[in-house]
């Protein structure tokens, strides 16, 4: 048997962070086993669904290198198969047409509500005379198509993440809708349904999804069963919850895969986090790992039942991992979208041997991509504003006399290299008899405007190169004196 697995994303959103969970387990799976992952675009809702979502989701999917083998498939591209699947249902007495209408429906609901009931439908409609469906089709009524569901039905089922499953048929409140009403004859098939026709089509072997789906699964079964199909295993896999231990919600903030990427998160480090997020590798001291190294050790064996709280904390340290442990050239091109993003310009001497510099330079103290924004700043900019500290520390004693001596030296040099800046600040220290740490202070308040930073030299070479470093210099000094 080969594995055939689907994800099967509604674009009434974003591709939200537990639906790409939900494809990194099923890519994870595909792949363990050379089986087929598949891609469904789940647009029945025609409402509510939208191109740009989908194609948010496309984007989304392919950022994250969950590559998929067949699809996408549009469910609103397919609802001739799930018309004819309805007929067979109908023609097979298994499913039927409800003229119930919805004040009749609501009446219903406020009567079981009286009574302290769970709302279902009564299956009044189930067994009806031909000149009774004559008569509601008189008086106007529209229809909705129910698929038979017997009370004393018992649905069993072994999840591969959960175990034994049993549900009622009792508790899945009455026969259930399969299409909506429509003039024309069957109208607008609904999902449950929908789902079971496309897996069952698409050879689907194992359906892997979040829990939020296991009542689903129940009706799902008796949808197969009726159809003739081979029941697929199923695979429920535990939620994603905030750290209050609530299922993760749009409230939460940041939900959508595109926003990760937007605050800075590499695809690497996200889909590293994600897998995470309710497996555990067989050595679970081992963190760090790519898809590919995962596939070959996943089973749902080590998918945890218990939700899975989102750690901000600890997908911050899984990116920083990654951001120090890529080459600067590699970076930088990672980095150049957050910089124009901001409105940075790659212009007055900022090529890329320039940038690859400056990379390496910021890199190891970037936790996400973006930081690389503020911490770049200074050297995007013509000037800088002085921070208080920076300004106290230009008016300190001698300050301005050593910032002029730096920038006399400075004359002779076309262009700066380490040793020659070494051999600057040494000279000045000598020649105006001050302490080292008074020079590197004011000349670093002076190129940056600040008191604190990543290394002075490597940030003065930097300037220097761009031409920045004698104007601010002379600022400086202005400032200081
Ligand atoms: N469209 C459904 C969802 O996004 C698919 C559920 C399933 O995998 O069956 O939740």
């Amino acid at each position: 048997m080969t594995v055939r697995v689907r994800i099967a994303p509604s674009p009434t959103g974003n591709l939200h962070i537990g639906t790409a969970r939900t494809a990194v387990f099923n890519w994870l799976f595909a792949r363990h086993h050379g089986g087929k992952f598949i891609l469904r675009i789940e647009d029945t809702d025609l409402e509510r669904s939208r191109p740009e979502y989908t194609e948010n989701i496309l984007e989304g999917l392919r950022w994250l290198g969950l590559n998929w083998d067949e699809g996408p498939f549009f469910q609103s591209q397919r609802l001739d198969l799930y018309k004819q699947a309805v007929e067979k249902l109908l023609e097979q007495g298994l499913a039927y047409r409800c003229y119930t209408t919805s004040e009749e429906l609501e009446a219903l609901r406020e009567s079981q509500k009286a009574k302290g009931e769970a709302p279902r439908y009564d299956n009044r409609h189930r067994n009806l005379t031909p000149e009774q469906e004559a008569a509601f089709k008189a008086e106007g009524r529209n229809f909705v198509i129910r698929f038979k569901i017997e009370d004393e039905r018992e649905i069993v089922w072994h999840d591969l993440v959960r175990g034994k499953m049993s549900w009622q048929g009792s508790d899945l409140g009455g026969d259930m809708v399969i299409a909506r009403a429509s003039e024309a004859g069957v109208g607008q098939p609904l999902y449950n349904f929908v789902v079971v026709v496309d897996d069952i089509d698409m050879q689907i072997t194992h359906v892997i999804r979040g829990e939020d789906h296991i009542a689903n699964t129940a009706k799902q079964i008796l949808l197969y069963e009726a159809l003739g199909a081979k029941i697929p295993e199923f695979a429920h896999s535990p939620l994603i919850l905030n750290m209050e231990g609530r299922k993760l919600s749009k409230r939460d903030g940041v939900t959508s895969i595109s926003e990760f990427k937007k605050l800075g998160f590499t695809s690497a480090a996200l889909v590293n986090y994600m897998t995470l997020l309710g497996w555990s590798p067989p050595d679970s001291t081992q963190e760090i790992f790519t898809l590919e190294t995962a596939a070959k050790e996943f089973s749902f064996e080590r998918v945890n039942k218990a939700g899975a709280k989102f750690d901000w904390a600890k997908l911050d340290w899984l990116n920083s991992q990654y951001i120090h442990n890529t080459p600067a050239d590699q970076l930088t091109d990672l980095l150049i979208p957050y910089w124009e993003e901001a409105g940075f310009k790659f212009d007055g001497g900022r090529n890329r041997a320039w940038l690859e510099q400056l990379v390496a330079l910021i890199g190891p103290s970037l936790t996400r991509l973006k930081d690389a924004v503020e911490q770049s700043q200074l050297f995007f900019t013509e000037t800088v504003e002085f921070s208080e500290e920076a300004s106290k520390q230009l008016q300190q004693e001698g300050s301005a006399a050593v910032l002029q001596g730096i920038l006399t030296a400075l004359d002779n040099q076309p262009q700066l290299q380490e040793a020659t800046a070494q051999e600057i600040i040494k000279q000045v220290v000598k020649a105006q008899n001050v302490k080292k740490g008074l020079v590197m202070r004011s000349l670093r308040a002076a190129l940056t405007g600040d008191v604190h930073g990543p290394d002075l030299i490597q940030s003065w070479l930097l300037l220097n190169q761009i031409g920045l470093d004698r104007s601010r210099l002379s600022k400086a000094i202005t400032a200081g004196s």
